[in-house]
């Protein structure tokens, strides 16, 4: 770590700062989050797709446009926010700002998301067997020096008391480009993941509930890859659990 950095950390721990804003925060703040972000911050806390958990803006129940399109090879999902703007700024600042210290407030905010879940949902038993954070391709992971959902993962897995394995799930290549249209981004992801050989062999995912670790859940080619891997090798079902969603727009448009 360079020299001005490391000043820079000690005068300006980054807990006290919001992680959105940057407003002066102090370090009792929930999430790292100033008061207004805290507010503004858009919640999926009214009605979510009962598949994939994306927020359904004006419909009140049932499946999202992209569900009602497409079904999915896990079978439920849970998020905390839907990603706009405001929402965006820290889950960038972990992926591509060295911000790694971020992971932990994210990671508390899905983690207590989770528990609400397990009380409300399931009696209060934690429905799952491993947590598994979606991989980076090494390539990434050698230039980033951290994967984002491994650092949001170990929070989960902290605060359920949940295992966390990272040498199950493998990618073997990275997806070519983001963004396009919802077939070339599945075109693009088909075959990235996959169960490494030894994790395969050994039956460890054999009738186990999974927990499939995202930061962010667009039309999920992504966590659809995942599953399809941990569900080939054995596994019973796999739910998803990201930071934040994308809106609920017919395909074609996003
Ligand atoms: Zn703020
Ligand atoms: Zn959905």
């Amino acid at each position: 770590m360079r020299i001005r950095e490391t000043i820079e950390k000690y005068v300006f721990p980054p807990s006290l700062y919001c992680m959105s804003c940057g407003a002066i925060i102090d370090s009792s703040r929930e999430y790292m989050l100033c008061d207004e972000c805290m507010k503004k911050f858009s919640w999926n806390t009214g009605a979510t797709c009962e598949c994939c958990g994306k927020a359904l803006g004006r419909a009140r129940a049932g499946l999202c446009y992209n569900c009602m399109e497409k079904s999915h090879e896990f079978e439920k999902g849970y998020s905390c926010l839907s990603y706009g703007s405001r929402e965006k700024a820290p889950i960038l600042g972990l992926k591509h700002g060295e911000k790694a210290y971020i992971a932990k407030a994210l990671g508390q905010m899905l983690c207590d998301r989770l528990a609400k879940a397990v009380e409300s949902e399931y009696d209060g038993v934690i429905p799952w067997d491993i947590i598994i954070p979606v991989p980076i391709h090494i390539s990434r992971l050698l230039k980033r020096g951290y994967n984002q959902t491994e650092l949001i993962g170990a929070e989960v897995s902290k605060g359920l008391g949940t295992e966390m394995k990272t040498n199950i799930l493998l990618r073997k290549r990275t997806a070519a480009k983001s963004g396009g249209t919802v077939q070339r981004r599945q075109k693009n992801i088909e075959g990235a993941f996959a169960v490494s050989d030894e994790a395969g062999k050994s039956g460890v995912l054999r009738n186990k509930n999974i927990l499939l670790i995202d930061d962010v859940y667009t039309t999920g080619a992504t966590a659809d890859e995942c599953s399809h891997a941990l569900l080939s090798a054995g596994a019973a079902k796999v739910h998803i659990a990201v930071i934040a969603t994308g809106s609920n727009y017919h395909s074609s448009s996003s």
